[in-house]
């Protein structure tokens, strides 16, 4: 059976491509009996998109994590707190305290302790200035209102 070369439009991106009288050969003595759906550069996509799916997934070493599919790698840093050696998923950088795990919830918590203790401090002199009475002068009391900046 003679082949000759055939266009054939990829299924993913849609461009066409030549799927060859050889490679029909190929796929004929391979029992296969439906032509290629995707064009060559997108069946490259597709196997390095799914590294996983391959018998020969490529091996990242250090960077691969604990049954994760996203390569990962830990940085050693020390706890801003105990200072005990810790790992990261990140670049510790200077202007940021790097924690251990268990320093950053105890640290963590105390800053939502903080946090609350502020919005409460807020709230008490929001209701406290609402409650107060009246200034004798109320319009110019309001001109004077400015609205606080945010940090
Ligand atoms: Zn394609
Ligand atoms: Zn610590």
């Amino acid at each position: 059976m003679a082949f000759s070369d055939r266009e054939l439009a990829c299924r993913d991106c849609g461009s066409s491509f030549v799927f060859t009288a050889g490679e029909q050969e190929f796929y004929a003595t391979k029992g296969l009996q439906h032509d290629p759906v995707r064009c060559p550069s997108c069946r490259a996509n597709r196997r390095t998109l799914r590294p996983d799916e391959r018998e020969d997934a490529p091996s990242y070493g250090v960077f691969v994590s604990w049954g994760g599919r996203t390569p990962r790698q830990l940085h050693a840093a020390q706890c801003h707190e105990c200072g005990q050696t810790t790992e990261i998923p990140f670049m510790a950088r200077g202007d940021r305290p790097v924690f251990c795990s268990n320093c950053y919830n105890a640290v963590r918590e105390r800053q939502e302790a903080a946090e609350l203790a502020a919005q409460q401090r807020l709230a008490a002199l929001v209701s406290g200035a609402a409650a107060a009475p009246m200034a004798e002068e109320p319009a110019e009391r309001e001109a004077n209102t400015v609205v606080p900046a945010r940090e």
